[in-house]
């Protein structure tokens, strides 16, 4: 406990979004998805994490949605190419048909935006009945291909971030802030 205390003192160079900052946005969010979904009573909406850093906000989020909502995941990677060329192949796909319903995707960053700028098309010839996208964070100085997010997070600056779902080599999605960590930890 206290060894770990002490760890994280060592790699955290700046705390970005503490806890408090986190919860008071969620609730921000999750009001405006009750307010945007409220027709939807009768049917289920749909919430599609992106695996894995989107596991903890997503989690926080959906506790908080007052509507019949199911979870569904899925997993995708961008090879080839540099970033902006390259393609996006779905190595886990949802395990559903997605036609006529409403979904939300909810991802934990939007970076270079090439990721999503390729999955969305990809699900909307799925012809659902709504797509729709919830980013934590959103780095627009970085992007390369155009996202329209629809309910964002927070606008961070370019820096790499972990916690909160965010991992630097597999490491501190668990933090339950989002950090930056000491330059000589990204080694
Ligand atoms: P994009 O396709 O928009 O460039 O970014 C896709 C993925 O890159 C994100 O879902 C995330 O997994 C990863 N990523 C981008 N920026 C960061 C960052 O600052 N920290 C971490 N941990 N991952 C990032
Ligand atoms: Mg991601």
């Amino acid at each position: 406990m206290q060894q770990w205390q002490e760890h994280l003192k060592q790699i955290i160079g700046e705390v970005l979004i503490d806890e408090a900052a986190l919860h008071k946005r969620l609730d921000e969010l999750a009001e405006q998805i009750n307010h945007d979904y409220q027709d939807i009573q009768a049917e289920r909406l749909v919430v599609v994490g992106i695996l894995r850093g989107s596991v903890l906000f997503m989690s926080d989020l959906v506790r908080r949605l007052q509507m019949p909502v199911e979870l569904d995941f899925m997993s995708a990677s961008s090879y080839g190419g540099t970033e902006s060329t390259g393609t996006v192949r779905i190595t886990k796909d949802i395990g559903q048909d997605i036609r006529g319903k409403h979904v939300l995707l909810v991802e934990d960053i939007i970076d270079t935006g090439n990721t999503m700028s390729r999955l969305i098309p990809m699900l909307q010839k799925r012809n659902p009945a709504s797509l729709k996208l919830c980013s934590l964070l959103n780095k627009p100085s970085r992007r390369l291909c155009e996202v329209n997010i629809d309910y964002q997070g927070f606008e961070i600056e370019d820096k790499f971030v972990v916690g909160y779902g965010l991992d630097y080599n597999g490491n501190y999605r668990h933090l339950p802030v989002v950090a930056v960590l000491k330059p000589e930890c990204y080694a």
